[in-house]
């Protein structure tokens, strides 16, 4: 079924508190994997270490405007964005001057709803828009909960990885009760994963039996080519198109597709 012109992006926050579990990985992938189906996709880049803006081929040292300026001051969506010509999507990219904003954004009005503001005006234009999440659960977490329908949690299958989640839940709650009542929990994605692995294969059971149908099928495995891509500046799909990597977020791409043609499910 094809959206009808006028249907509004669906807003993706990527997010997990801890670092290292494939938000940014995930984020430009996907992305990419969507543009591949024919999609609209804006990425939105809120680290302030500006991985996914280089892993997407934007050089984030020689960005005339980013999303920081986006927050900040006057400066629409659409004067930040960059096309990304490897991924085939835009980019509202980011580099350090985003560390600045945590604390310069808490006098502002509407500090938690800034980057909600910014992308109403533009969300017909798009699909789907992704935004990586920095590792924390910071104002810069909030303004993507606010913005977001929904979070996708990237997640390693390891011991401690179930105690994170809570306090994420948690958050989601929060926000979803305070300031985005329409916040929803979109799917938890197992990152990394080595099915050989038995701690990975019970950490990924558990899951299974308190998220049910919130773990989504597509798993995306330990592999290689994912870590090498982003110091070319490319997402997998460019780099290569055959490995296990690019074959696992072109399904889940396809996983999310199939779930919003079927609303409510
Ligand atoms: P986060 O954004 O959550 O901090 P990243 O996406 O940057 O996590 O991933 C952390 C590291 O792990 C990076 O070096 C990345 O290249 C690597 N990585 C991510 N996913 C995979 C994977 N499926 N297989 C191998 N390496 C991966
Ligand atoms: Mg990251």
């Amino acid at each position: 079924m094809s959206a009808p012109q006028s249907c509004p992006a669906k807003v993706l926050a990527v997010t997990n508190q801890k670092g290292g579990v494939g938000k940014t990985t995930t984020t430009v992938n996907l992305a990419a994997a969507l543009a591949t189906a024919g999609q609209r996709v804006l990425l939105i880049d809120l680290d302030p270490q500006g991985n996914a803006t280089m892993g997407s081929g934007v050089d984030k040292r020689a960005l005339k405007r980013s999303v920081y300026q986006v927050l900040l001051s006057s400066v629409s969506a659409e004067e930040a964005w960059v096309h990304s010509e490897n991924g085939g999507y835009h980019v509202l990219p980011a580099n350090r001057e985003l560390a600045g904003a945590e604390v310069e954004m808490v006098d502002l009005s509407n500090r938690e709803t800034r980057l909600r503001d910014a992308l109403a005006p533009v969300l017909d234009r798009f699909d789907f828009i992704l935004i990586d999440c920095p590792p924390a659960l910071n104002l810069l977490t909030v303004n993507a909960l606010c913005a977001a329908d929904a979070v996708m949690i990237p997640m390693q299958c390891e011991y401690y990885a179930l105690e994170g989640l809570s306090d994420l839940v948690n958050t989601v709650k929060r926000v979803r009760s305070h300031l985005n009542p329409r916040l929803e929990i979109e799917g938890l994605l197992r990152t990394m994963f080595d099915p050989r692995n038995t701690l990975a294969q019970q950490v990924s059971d558990q899951l299974q039996q308190h998220f049910v149908d919130k773990v989504y099928r597509t798993v995306i495995p330990r592999n290689i080519r994912l870590a090498e891509a982003p110091s070319y500046g490319m997402p997998i799909l460019r780099y290569d198109r055959q490995s296990k990597g690019a074959l696992a977020y072109l399904a889940l791409a396809g996983e999310l597709l199939s779930k919003q043609s079927k609303p409510g499910t």
